[in-house]
């Protein structure tokens, strides 16, 4: 099977395009993250070539291989975003990455970690909140009563600067069961805007290949969208 990322580009942000009219906004604040996992590099550089600039990956080491040493001096430069959990012992190379936006911020503790390397590398990372609002065990993310409770502390380090959530529905064939997940979602954070004015709670990141359009509709600002852009992942 051959894959044609120009169109399938082109295809996905039109349909980004017709959801965000259909819901009485500008297409333009909305961001595709093109998600890069398990692709060679090669499938980054023809989407840049086509005039992505926003990629993501769920893997340190993978994103660290692949965005600063194989695609270290691309021109123009991709921004990278980590999407997948950080594990502990990743955090060194998480931060080495130099993403420009973290995800997947799913406890304290990573939290904190990811705040002490950033400050000692001299750097800030522009970060989200992942939230498991379906209360499904399997998830990762915050449950939203524990993200409260821990927000106080998270929001004080100082080398890490909040933007807002992110969540991943129970994956489900049909997109309309999503829905009410993305909404959700967007409602935690209009309380979370409430309870915790300072911060920055403008980024909503939700929807992926079978249901960014529910996600669009329902206030996405950042969409992370694979399979439909780079074809079928062998697992
Ligand atoms: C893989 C992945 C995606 C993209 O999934 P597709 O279904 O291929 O669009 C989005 N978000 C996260 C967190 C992922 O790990």
């Amino acid at each position: 099977m051959t894959i044609n990322i120009d169109t399938n580009l082109q295809h996905v942000r039109q349909r980004m395009a017709a959801a965000a009219t259909r819901a009485g906004r500008d297409p333009e604040e909305i961001t595709l993250v093109a998600v890069t996992k398990t692709h060679p590099w090669a499938y980054v550089a023809r989407a840049l070539a086509a005039g992505q600039r926003d990629f993501g990956e769920n893997r340190p080491e993978e994103a660290h291989a692949k965005f600063r040493e194989e695609g270290a001096t691309a021109d123009p430069a991709p921004r990278l975003h980590l999407i997948g959990p950080i594990q502990s012992r990743k955090a060194r190379i998480a931060v080495a990455c130099r993403p420009v936006l973290i995800h997947s911020i799913d406890r304290p503790k990573i939290a904190r970690k990811l705040n002490d390397l950033a400050l000692a590398a001299g750097v800030v990372l522009d970060v989200l909140f992942e939230v498991n609002v379906s209360g499904e065990a399997s998830k990762f993310g915050f449950a939203p009563d524990a993200l409260r409770q821990a927000l106080s502390e998270i929001l004080s380090l100082p080398a890490l600067h909040a933007h807002g959530l992110m969540t991943i529905p129970p994956f489900d064939p049909d997109p309309e069961s999503a829905r009410p997940h993305f909404r959700a979602l967007r409602r935690l954070r209009d309380q979370l805007r409430q309870e915790f004015p300072r911060a920055d709670w403008s980024q909503l990141s939700m929807g992926m290949s079978h249901d960014f359009e529910v996600a669009i509709e329902e206030g996405a600002t950042i969409v992370r969208v694979g399979s439909a852009i780079f074809g079928p992942r062998a697992v």
